[in-house]
């Protein structure tokens, strides 16, 4: 298949291997973040993460929206879906994200009218047909969901629908790099970031980005040829002592990205702070609706009182979303917290990075040489 084949070809990537390999230096250490959970998967699948050398780590970033769902907008999800004159739509991953008493499906198991769809026009379609019900959509995602989402309210409005409504948890790339570089702990020294963002965003915003913290970012797709492009492209930056935004994933990001879905984005949201689940608030790291907008804002439309959110104790998704530590680092990994029994979001989510450690492990395997 063109364009998707020829980035899995073997032979391509252990030359890419080998060009890694003859570059990095002995006497430094190369620390970089891929910034995408669809990234952490694919290097996890592919074994790329163990081919490495011992100097390159990499470190599993905060790119997974569900993972960084606040518990508090699960909880809130929970609260609003539970009601009777409710019909409650998600995308199917967020059904299993436990929040502090129990998940969307234990709701449906309850009697909860929670359904999965795969678009919020789905769900505006549903509200069309339900005019005697509320419908809500669930509405996260980083950059990539959000002209989707904004579509679903513009639509709705069109429609003169007043029983359309969404919860709005849309996080932002740019905010969060800078959160992370500014942490105190920082050891992240280069960011591949994630090739779909930049497919709706461009990659304009990170330039003030790589030159004020002097890190490269570039630009990274999915396939195993794109991340060892990607790794090699910044371990090359960082030996020559550039902080520059490179694309290694041209055949589908332009620098201004898709400017009529940026439009789109504009029109319905706003920057603002924005709650990341076991990291707290970062500044203009999250979309909102503008107040034209407000009417549309089911955290709004419905009050269901106060929500007492509470983290599990064992769960460390906090620290594995800013690279402290690694999943197989859990005391609960693969024993108390798996995929049919998750206790963190990292676990439940296709794009989590525990989920991807226990999904790709070989049998017996120690973890160990996991970067
Ligand atoms: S293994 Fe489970 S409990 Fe541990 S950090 Fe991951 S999601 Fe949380």
């Amino acid at each position: 298949m063109k364009h998707l084949t020829e980035y899995r070809d073997a032979d391509l990537v252990q030359r890419l291997l080998a060009d890694i390999r003859r570059e990095v230096r002995d006497d430094r250490d190369y620390v970089m973040m891929e910034v995408c959970g669809g990234q952490t998967h694919s290097f996890v699948r592919s074994g790329i993460d163990r081919l490495l050398p011992e100097r390159v780590t990499l470190v599993h970033g905060p790119g997974c929206p569900v993972c960084v769902t606040p518990l508090e907008i699960v909880d809130r999800a929970l609260a609003i879906a539970r009601r009777p004159d409710v019909i409650f739509t998600s995308y199917g991953d967020m059904l299993r994200v436990p929040g502090t008493e129990g998940d969307l499906f234990s709701v449906r198991a309850q009697g909860g009218d929670v359904r999965v769809v795969y678009s919020p026009l789905d769900a505006v379609k549903i509200a069309r047909e339900n005019p005697d019900r509320q419908v809500v959509f669930l509405a996260i995602g980083f950059e990539t969901t959000a002209p989707a989402n904004a579509m679903s309210v513009l639509h709705a409005e069109q429609l003169g629908l007043t029983n359309y409504s969404v919860l709005v948890s849309h996080a932002c790339v740019p905010g969060a790099m800078r959160a992370i570089l500014t942490s105190p702990d920082n050891r992240v020294r280069a960011f591949l970031a994630a090739g779909h963002v930049c497919a709706v965003m461009g990659f304009w915003e990170y330039h003030p980005i790589a030159a004020e913290f002097g890190v490269p970012i570039v630009v990274t797709g999915f396939e195993p040829l794109d991340l060892v492009r990607g790794v090699l492209a910044a371990i090359r930056q960082l030996n020559e002592g550039r902080a520059e935004v490179e694309n290694a994933y041209a055949r589908v990001v332009g620098e201004r990205g898709s400017v009529e879905a940026q439009r789109i984005i504009a029109e319905v949201f706003e920057l603002g702070s924005r709650g990341w689940r076991g990291i707290g608030d970062i500044p203009s790291s999250g979309l909102r609706l503008r107040p034209a907008y407000a009417r549309f804002d089911a955290g709004r439309r419905f009050d269901v009182g106060r929500v007492r959110s509470a983290e599990s104790s064992i769960c460390i998704a906090g620290e594995i979303l800013q690279g402290r530590k690694k999943p197989h680092e859990c005391p609960a990994f693969c024993t108390e917290c798996t995929p049919d029994h998750p206790l963190g979001a990292t676990m439940v989510s296709n794009e989590g990075a525990c989920a991807a450690y226990y999904r790709y492990a070989q049998q017996g395997e120690t973890f160990e040489r996991r970067s």
